[in-house]
């Protein structure tokens, strides 16, 4: 399980997450909800190792990955993030740019074919590999970009925001890959986003953020049918 003990983080004066507590467990799905500054976006930087704690911890299987004191660098947390922003290198082919966290690990070229391959298998973009980046839509460069965070085997994917950029087609066929890849490789997934028809459609657990704090979290069904507050209440309420 990924766990936050009490993580505020503040940036200045100013007080973005305070006294969170979370439990994700191994293989679930869980939609971070919340009004746009809410530190839903921090969070996820946090779990990354791109952020650091004021105070509290991040911990990974039992291992601490972030204190306050000491951190776990990104690169060694095996954590996959995809944001809003497709963040692909423009002048790479399709292969080139799922290819990129491969470097430098000493694998064959054989071995990062292979891989690269059932990356972009995965994302139903098999075929692809050697397209420049810049001729693809923006479904499937979201594509691209999950294939890339796919690509390393990791079981922890963090999802910014990532049907912010498309269109009402594209989304839920991406809906459709993400269902696909977190029944396929057993992945925790974090996905983050502020419309909750989203939210509702693929995760088993809800946690929705206001004001820094969490407001409730729990299965979609009891966080809709027993809203813990009118923040709550009023945020999910109308979504069936
Ligand atoms: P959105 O849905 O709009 O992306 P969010 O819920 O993801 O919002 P965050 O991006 O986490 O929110 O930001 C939360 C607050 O923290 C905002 O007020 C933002 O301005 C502030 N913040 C985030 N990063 C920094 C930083 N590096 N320095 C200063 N303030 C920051």
């Amino acid at each position: 399980a990924v766990k936050l003990k009490a993580v505020s983080k503040s940036f200045g004066d100013s007080l973005v997450l305070n006294d969170i507590s979370l439990s994700l467990a191994t293989g679930s799905f869980t939609a971070l909800l919340g009004p746009s500054g809410c530190g839903k976006t921090t969070l996820l930087r946090l779990i990354a190792g791109f952020e650091q704690p004021s105070t509290g911890a991040v911990v990974f299987d039992g291992v601490t990955m972030a204190d306050g004191k000491h951190s776990v660098p990104p690169e060694k947390r095996s954590v996959g993030i995809v944001f809003q922003s497709y963040a692909l290198w423009p002048h790479m082919s399709v292969a080139g740019n799922v290819a990129y966290p491969l470097k430098g690990l000493g694998l064959s070229r054989e071995t990062i074919r292979a891989r690269v391959d059932e990356a972009l298998a995965m994302v139903a973009l098999r075929g692809f590999g050697d397209q420049h980046v810049d001729s693809l839509s923006g479904g499937q460069r979201q594509r691209v970009a999950l294939a890339r965070c796919l690509v390393n085997g990791t079981k922890l994917i963090l999802l910014d925001e990532p049907l912010a950029n498309l269109d009402v087609h594209l989304r839920a066929s991406m809906l459709d890959v993400f269902a696909d890849i977190h029944q396929r490789t057993g992945a925790t997934i974090v996905f983050v986003t502020h419309d909750q028809s989203e939210a509702l459609a693929l995760a088993d657990t809800v946690v929705v953020l206001d004001g820094g704090r969490i407001q409730q979290s729990g299965r979609p069904e009891t966080i809709y049918a027993e809203p813990a507050n009118a923040m709550v209440a009023g945020f999910v309420g109308d979504g069936r």
